[in-house]
């Protein structure tokens, strides 16, 4: 999903040129004291520190929008807030009330363009200038990726996640044939927020050598940060808990302002 990713965000960030420059990432968040205007739709990993560190952002509001038939879990959103609480230097997280939405028209299948013109008429909050509260969105479509059907889910701007409802169910079941959904959705929530923390290598820099070739994955085994976490292919042999960050992740998000 990385460099498909990173494709859409090219072309978007052209059509941007055009208009009014594409977002420069590079890290103004800490030093600016004149207020700078919060950049919400620059790459997955781009605001890394804004989720890690306290000195600029102290509290975190995630606005949760999910669409009929796949409302969260509660538990994974717990999972999740418990996941964010012990890696974030924050003195608040907020997850919202997941929201219904109701796109018009009768989709199954989305691409990346589509989440995120869906993530302009749905969202509602935004990182204001000077706020102390950083602000991400986190959308659960009712189908699968388009181009990918094996993805459960992506980070697709610097604070915002979707996920694949029709995919997570088609992995989930009754253990112990299968994961229960909220078992899935605490894997893939805590493993597309951690996109934004910038594992592994891409707005967090690493601090020993675990970053896969040519995606932001961890290269160990068992890690949450593992490639094949985010794919149908994980769960079709998945027993047991929902995988932790190891050392290396820990230690990369440790040097860059996090806990
Ligand atoms: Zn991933
Ligand atoms: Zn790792």
């Amino acid at each position: 999903m990385y460099s498909l990713k990173r494709f859409s965000l090219l072309i978007l960030c052209s059509l941007a040129f055009l208009a009014y420059g594409c977002s420069d990432s590079s890290t103004s968040a800490d030093t600016n004291t004149d207020a700078p205007e919060f950049d919400s739709k620059a790459a997955p990993g781009d605001s890394a520190q804004s989720f890690l560190k306290s000195n600029q952002y102290t509290n975190l509001q995630v606005e949760i929008d999910y669409m009929e038939g796949h409302k969260p879990t509660q538990e994974a959103l717990n999972s999740l807030q418990t996941f964010l609480e012990a890696r974030l230097n924050k003195q608040s997280i907020t997850l919202s009330e997941p929201t219904l939405i109701e796109p018009s028209g009768d989709d199954s299948q989305y691409t990346a363009s589509e989440i995120r013109s869906m993530e302009e008429v749905f969202r509602d909050n935004y990182t204001e200038p000077g706020s102390s509260t950083l602000h991400a969105y986190f959308l659960y479509v009712d189908g699968e990726n388009e181009n990918n059907s094996n993805v459960l889910g992506f980070a697709y701007y610097n604070t915002s996640v979707a996920f694949f409802g029709q995919t997570i169910e088609s992995v989930s079941g009754t253990p112990p044939t299968a994961p229960s959904e909220e078992k899935v959705e605490s894997t893939v929530f805590r493993h597309e927020f951690s996109h934004n923390m910038g594992l592994v290598g891409n707005g967090t820099p690493t601090t020993s050598d675990h970053k896969t070739e040519g995606s932001a994955h961890c290269t160990t085994d068992g890690c949450l940060m593992e490639p094949a976490v985010e794919t149908t292919n994980f769960f079709s042999n998945f027993s047991g808990s929902v995988p932790e960050l190891d050392d290396f992740c820990i230690n990369d998000l440790q040097a860059n302002g996090g806990k």
